[in-house]
């Protein structure tokens, strides 16, 4: 099964990607996560894009259709969860292309509801787990007070360039001016599903699971 996890920043896509990776064996392609490895490894696609991410705008389409590209050619899954990709319609065109290439298809799209101030807040307090992506939360879910990450141990706390609120501002503009207009495009697809994101997350969990079945 092939899924897009489809929602603002700070609706959880990652966090339920997580689950998903651990209960159903599949493979989770964040371009945001790809992205964030190409900036720290300092290459010249990595220095360029820095700056573009810090300050809350889109990537070019063609150098993530190029990093998914890559990824859906190198791997052999049990299906895909693509976390933050498509984010435009020309992205969506192409992850149809690429998909259908390999002789997959897609299977649902799965879009998270939350309203804005719930964001600010839920970004502005985010922090995640170097070692293993686990996700925190200052006030809902705070580091365990020994320091150590309650999923793996690690003690590299880190926390996004991108979630301040300014960024997180042009983050959401750019959501709703270029990737909002997804939602109708894939339910006239018919392959659009809405779960409310902002319920605890066994409950959003849950949701997923049945909008999945
Ligand atoms: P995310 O981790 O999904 O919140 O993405 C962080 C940042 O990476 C975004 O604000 C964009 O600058 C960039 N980015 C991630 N995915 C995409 C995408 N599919 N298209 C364009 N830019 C992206």
């Amino acid at each position: 099964m092939n899924i897009i996890l489809l929602g603002p920043p700070g609706a959880g896509k990652g966090t339920q990607a997580h689950f998903l990776v651990e209960d159903r064996g599949m493979i989770q392609l964040s371009t945001g996560d790809m992205l964030r490895e190409a900036k720290d490894s300092g290459t010249e696609m990595g220095k360029k894009v820095a700056e573009v991410m810090a300050r809350g705008d889109l990537v070019t389409d063609d150098i993530v259709i190029g990093l998914i590209r890559e990824k859906l050619e190198g791997e052999n899954a049990s299906g895909f969860i693509f976390d933050g990709f498509p984010r435009t319609l020309a992205q969506a065109d192409a992850l149809d292309t690429l998909l259908s290439e390999t002789g997959e298809t897609l299977d649902a799209v799965i879009e998270m509801r939350v309203d804005d101030e719930a964001l600010v807040s839920r970004i502005t307090a985010r922090s995640t787990c170097g070692g293993c992506g686990e996700v925190y939360n200052d006030i809902t879910k705070p580091w365990p007070e020994d320091g150590k990450c309650a999923n793996c141990g690690s003690t590299d706390i880190k926390r996004r360039a991108d979630d301040n609120e300014e960024s997180l501002r042009q983050r959401l503009m750019e959501y709703y001016k270029k990737t909002s207009p997804l939602i109708g495009y894939y339910y006239a697809k018919g392959k659009l599903r809405s779960v409310d994101g902002l319920g605890e997350i066994d409950e959003v969990k849950a949701a997923i699971a049945d909008a999945l079945a």
